[in-house]
This record gives structure tokens, sequence and C-alpha cells, in this order.
């Protein structure tokens, strides 16, 4: 059975901060615990996806290995092994879930909701789209880009104030940050936590706030980054820049930004996967006697030998003059489909010796080469 998307599995954005994917795996793996479903094996099937989705996207280096090369980034079998050798079993699962969430009693004591934890001031993450041309896409790209987002506020240096009377502790929450419910519930006693809302969970609140960004720490802005683009990256594929999002509030954590490439369409190339295609127009008599020409390549030029008695819609292949994979660096090959270009005006003397090899070749019509139209679907098989 084909693996599912990480993503999916946990329901959530491919954009999702760490604690969103914490969170969602919390949520949906307490509902599929084997504790709570004895015997019911696609709960358990799906508590080990879970897991397995989880231990990959909480950890940034394989998230981003993931994000880039997708299961094959993190596949045991596909050599770059995260769990060193073996699938994702049920111990593991277990292992995962207990090493993160502790016990399952806990869950629903003392803990309560997700609510509890410190006020979240990471930033946001952003999103752009990143145009590149085919030859960038081939040889890879560092490219700088504008981005529109929260940035650190240069009036108080994101602190959200430059005074130093200090802040009141809030009346609300009394300086804890967090408003405590008590319920009762089939499971027992429920501590529902929630950030208090007068002072976002931060327990105080900042008497002379700054007044360029309002006690914020942040301010709308711009900010150059420069982006590294591996060769041979495709339409839709994207890279996670951590850090390089929204600042976060008041020196907060900043959020990521998340770069999706666009290709831009090429005039000369068109693109199937690692291969690049192009059309190569000869003359009726290079087509028959054969020829050496030049052709465009993504690198420069090249010369390629043109056999007698070649027939149009024949694709002559350049080796390693296509994109280079992503995983491997293997580039791919350029394709040259050559187009006889019958000519629809003649000087005086070539319509003389048009008319003379017309004489010479008689009134039988041609016959097709033999295998022709499948060698032209062979080239872009790979066979
Ligand atoms: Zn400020
Ligand atoms: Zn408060």
């Amino acid at each position: 059975m084909a693996k599912r998307d990480y993503y999916e599995v946990l329901e959530i954005e491919r954009s999702a901060s760490v604690d969103e994917i914490k969170s969602a795996y919390r949520k949906l793996a307490l509902q599929y615990h084997p504790d709570r479903n004895a015997g019911d094996k696609t709960a358990e099937e799906r508590f080990k996806e879970l897991g397995e989705a989880y231990e990959v996207l909480k950890d940034p280096q394989k998230r981003q290995a993931y994000d880039q090369f997708g299961h094959a980034g993190v596949d045991p079998s596909a050599g770059a092994g995260a769990y060193g050798g073996m699938g994702f079993d049920l111990s593991d699962a277990l292992r995962a879930f207990m090493r993160d969430f502790g016990g399952f009693g806990d869950m629903f004591g003392a803990e309560g909701g997700m609510g509890g934890r410190r006020p979240d001031r990471r930033g946001g993450d952003r999103q752009i789209r990143l145009e590149l041309t085919l030859r960038e896409v081939a040889s890879g790209a560092k490219k700088k880009v504008r981005v529109r987002k929260f940035v650190r506020c240069g009036t108080c240096a994101g602190a959200g104030t430059t005074s130093q009377s200090g802040s009141d502790t809030c009346t609300t929450c009394g300086g804890s940050g967090q408003i405590r419910r008590v319920q009762r519930s089939f499971f027992g006693q429920m501590v529902n936590v929630t950030v208090c809302g007068t002072c976002r969970g931060e327990g105080s609140i900042v008497r002379d706030p700054c007044t360029t960004c309002g006690g914020d720490g942040r301010v709308e802005g711009n900010e150059t980054v420069e982006v590294s683009i591996p060769a041979g990256v495709m339409e839709g594929n994207y890279m996670t820049l951590r850090g390089l999002g929204d600042a976060g509030v008041r020196n907060g954590a900043a959020g990521d930004l998340i770069v999706i490439f666009v290709e831009k369409p090429d005039s000369v190339f068109e693109r199937h996967g690692e291969d690049v295609l192009c059309d190569l127009p000869i003359h009726p008599h290079q087509a028959v006697l054969g020829d050496k020409v030049e052709v465009p390549t993504l690198d420069g030029k090249a010369r390629v030998e043109i056999p007698p008695g070649i027939q149009s819609g024949k694709i002559l292949r350049l080796r390693g003059k296509g994109i280079p994979s992503l995983r491997d660096k293997t580039p791919g090959d350029q394709l040259i489909r050559v187009v006889v270009v019958i000519p629809t005006k003649l000087s005086a003397e070539q319509k003389t010796l048009y008319e003379s090899l017309a004489q010479a070749t008689g009134d039988k019509p041609p016959k097709f080469a033999k295998g022709f139209f499948e060698k032209v679907r062979d080239a872009f098989t790979g066979s």
C-alpha cells in the first residue's frame, strides 16, 4: 500500500508550526491509542501511521528532507533511513507517544488542554512563489527575494517598550497568563486551561508601550532573503526556510518562510521530468544526406550528427544534457526532435533541381521507415 502523505496523516497544513504538529498528533494519537481501541486493527494502523508521521515532522532535519524528497527522503528502504532499517512498528509508535506525552493517565488529568503553555509569541509563517527559468532549474541558483512580513521594531529592538518603567501584573489572570477552569467529564476531572485574553498569556502588561509598534515589538516591513535553490527542483516543490517568516511578538521566535518554486516556460525547451525536449528544424537535403549541426543546450551549444536518411519526428538524444535529478544529481538527457521543413518558397534554381529530382525518383510512392512511430514513443518512455 502506498504511504500516505505525513501532513495528510496528521491533518495539518504543510506550513504547520512545531506546536501545531504536536497538538495535531496528540489529539489524533489519543483518539487511536491502542489502550482505547483494544483489538481494533484499523485504529492500530492509524496509530502507527501517526507515530511515524510525527517522528519525521517534529524533527526539523527530517522534515526538511521529507519536504524536499517526500517519503524517499526519510524512508529507511531508500537508504537515508530515519529509523535504522525497519519500518515503524507498534512499539516504536508507543515509544514515540510515551516519550513526548508521558503516560496516558496524565493526558486527562492535570495537564489539561493545549492552552496551558507559555504564550505563543512565535511569528507566523510566510509563503512566497519564486519563478525559475529552466536554466536556473538545471544549474541550481541563488536568488535574492524581497519578502513583505513583520520585522523586528527598530525603535524598541523588539522589546515592545523603550522605557524602564516596567510592567504591571495582569489583574485578569493574576500573572499566570492562564485562565483555568475545572470541568467534570466522562474521563474524570478535567482542567481546562486557556490563554488569558487581557495579557495574551504574558502575565503582565507593559506600562509604557513603544509608540512605533504599539508594544508588539514588530512592525510590517520588507526583508531581502537569499534563497539557494538546488538543481533539479520541480514546479510545486518548496523549501522551508526556518526563522525567515514573520518576526515573533516581542522578540519571540520567528516563523518560517516557505518558498514555492514556479517554473517559467522556456521558449526552446520543454521539460519532461529530468529530460528536456527541443525541436531541430532541418532541410530535406540534410535529412537525406545527413549533416552535422549545432544545437542549443541548457549550458551552451553542442554539435549533433544527423545520420543520412533521418525521418521527420525522429528523436536524437544528447546524454547528460538534461536536468540533474534532485536526489542524486544524475542528469537527464536532451531529446532533439528532428523536424524536416518542406520549403514553401523556392528559387528558380531550386525549382529546377527539385524537378530533375522528381524525374530521377519516378512514380513509385515512398514507404514509411519500419518502426517509425514506435521509435517516437520509445524516446519518451526512456527505452
Ligand atoms: Zn517598538
Ligand atoms: Zn492576564
